[in-house]
């Protein structure tokens, strides 16, 4: 999978995409992730500076993307020699975007060769951006971020789980267990402030069957 992300801060993705699994993953070329700064498309003649936001028609606090450094941003990924005989998908990240979840993650992992992600900042990118490109909105939660770059990361980190390979064989088999997110480790009775915290019986059993019952009620 090749992830392009539009971004005007590609530095945040620096440290979160070279440890663990997505190290190795990219370190086995199982994914790669290329950043094009809409700020790098500004067309403006020297010493005359064009930012990338503009005031929003209508009025209003905050700033908006400007649409043409976006879509060229975007033109560049979409001429990636690679990416032109992939299967493309182009999201933008939005706070009102359809809900990003695992089975969108498992769909994308097996229909695309090449995903773009644009990444807003300020009040959003220019409504006209989405129209040209017809992205998909994409929303990963109810709450308001201050720009995509999370989403992206989310969305880099739950697809690449899905590629063959990525995960260890640990993980792998993690991710198709029942599993909890309630878990315990040693010591077996936890002593804190003169009180003693017991692992639940049930998973020192031995039992699979009630051990998985047990999980799948938490
Ligand atoms: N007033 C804007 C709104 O309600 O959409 C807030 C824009 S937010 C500060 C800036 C950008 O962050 C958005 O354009 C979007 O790209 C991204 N963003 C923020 N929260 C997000 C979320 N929950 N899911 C996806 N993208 C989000």
């Amino acid at each position: 999978m090749r992830f392009h992300v539009i971004t005007i801060f590609p530095e945040m993705f620096d440290s979160y995409l070279q440890e663990s699994i997505l190290g190795r993953a990219l370190k086995n070329k199982l994914i790669s992730v290329k950043f094009y700064n809409p700020r790098d498309f500004i067309k403006a003649p020297k010493n005359n500076y064009k930012p990338v936001d503009d005031k929003p028609y209508g009025g209003g606090p905050g700033m908006v993307m400007r649409a043409e450094p976006m879509l060229s941003a975007v033109a560049k990924a979409l001429a990636d020699k690679k990416a032109k005989k992939g299967k493309i998908k182009i999201i933008l990240f939005s706070t009102s975007g359809k809900k990003f979840d695992t089975t969108y993650a498992k769909t994308s992992a097996k229909k695309y060769t090449d995903i773009i992600m644009i990444s807003g900042r300020y009040e959003g990118i220019d409504a006209r951006v989405q129209k040209i490109l017809r992205a998909e909105e994409i929303s990963i939660g109810d709450y308001v971020l201050t720009g995509g770059e999370l989403p992206a990361m989310v969305l880099i980190d739950s697809i690449s789980r899905q590629i063959p390979g990525v995960l260890g064989k640990y993980e792998s088999l993690e991710e198709e267990r029942v599993s909890s997110s309630e878990v315990y480790t040693r010591p077996e009775v936890l002593k804190y402030k003169n009180k003693n915290y017991k692992v639940p019986k049930v998973l020192l059993s031995g039992n699979h069957r009630l051990i998985d019952e047990w999980k799948k009620r938490q």
